[in-house]
């Protein structure tokens, strides 16, 4: 396996504490002289993705622009809480028509999916607003932080530097996505500037327990049941611990179409594993297999070099990528990078 050299350099970096960050010229001077403004973000939306896009369409309301906000697939019922989901457009709604599109939290084109439409779109100005360590820097203007915890957190600075006052409208969403991102600030990212941004989102009016209480501190029935077929596949070997989740006990669970199974997260808790997979299998409309591949790992370990080199990306302890393949062929060539990964990265004794 290749690992990527400038990621490899970029690991010395995990765990840094990240000045404060603030957004280009170029990319204030485009908010600023646009008007009616497409928002996206990427495809299976998570709550960065969703909190940034309500986030920024609050932001972007306050300065008196017309945005449309649009994600290709639809939200579990999670995020019903959050005010404003219900003008969140799907793929068939997005027109052609913009001055701006802002992407955010997407680390490549890919993964904005089908409401990003290069024929319709190719000329109009694309912002890239993202913290992936991955990100491919695929617009004409790239704001990329990996310092940040979460872009919901770049955002808050962004209206700073914009001169746009937090409002409740912002704060919610936004606080939104620093708590997921930072399973609810437990990620070794949260640093003092996460903690700054939040008690700033806390005073503008958001509800640090009604956001956790419906989101991280919430799930359904069917996941449980869908982590009780993928922990009887678990197993552990020199540190990797992973498990598989089939298209078929997907089903049974009944879990909803777009909804993270987050086993990854709970798996790399165990003690005797620095680093965490699960491999779920899905089968695309014209029937190829397909494994959605999920890493985490302890402080130390990059994860995001093994999903980049399958194609995917992440952050170095979260990282994910698509492979085609069988269950069984993909988790054993994966899991063999993993061991790989782990070896380079384990202190010379
Ligand atoms: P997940 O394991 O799905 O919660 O994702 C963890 C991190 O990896 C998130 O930051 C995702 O954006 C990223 N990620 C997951 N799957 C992919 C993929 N197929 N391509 C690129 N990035 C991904
Ligand atoms: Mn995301
Ligand atoms: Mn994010």
């Amino acid at each position: 396996m290749n690992l990527d050299a400038s990621l490899l350099k970029q690991n010395a970096a995990c765990g840094q504490k990240g000045a404060p960050v603030s957004p280009p010229p170029r990319l204030l001077d485009l908010l600023e002289t646009s008007h009616h403004i497409l928002c996206i973000s990427h495809v299976t939306p998570d709550g960065d993705a969703i909190g940034s896009l309500l986030g920024l369409g609050a932001i972007l309301r306050a300065m008196a622009k017309r945005p449309v906000l649009a994600l290709q697939d639809a939200l579990t019922s999670e995020f019903q809480f959050l005010p404003g989901v219900e003008t969140i457009i799907g793929p068939s709604q997005v027109g052609r028509s913009y001055d701006l599109i802002v992407c955010l939290d997407t680390s490549s084109i890919d993964r904005i999916g089908n409401v990003y439409c290069s024929d319709a779109h190719d000329r109009i100005p694309l912002a890239v607003i993202d913290h992936h360590i991955t990100n491919t820097y695929y617009g004409t203007e790239n704001w990329v932080e990996p310092s940040c915890a979460a872009t919901c957190q770049m955002l808050v600075a962004m209206a700073d530097a914009l001169n746009v006052p937090l409002t409740e409208e912002m704060a919610l969403p936004l606080l939104t996505g620093l708590v997921t991102d930072t399973l609810c600030f437990r990620t070794a990212n949260t640093d003092e500037n996460v903690l700054q941004v939040t008690l700033r989102l806390l005073r503008a009016g958001a509800e640090l327990d009604h956001i956790v209480r419906n989101t991280l501190d919430s799930r359904s029935f069917s996941l449980v049941k869908l982590w009780g077929a993928g922990l009887a596949t678990v197993q552990i070997e020199d540190g990797i611990v992973w498990a598989t989740l089939s298209a078929e006990s997907r089903r049974q669970s009944g879990v909803e179409l777009h909804q993270s199974d987050g086993l990854a997260n709970f798996l790399v808790t165990v003690r005797e594993a620095e680093i965490s997979a699960t491999f779920a299998q899905r089968f695309a409309q014209n029937g190829q297999e397909l494994i959605e591949c999920s890493f985490r790992a302890k402080p130390g370990f990059n994860v995001s070099q093994v999903a980049f080199a399958f194609g995917g990306g992440g952050h170095p302890p979260a990282a994910g990528c698509t492979v085609a393949g069988t269950l069984g062929e993909v988790s054993a060539r994966v899991v063999a990078a993993l061991h790989e990964l782990r070896r380079q990265s384990l202190p010379a004794s």
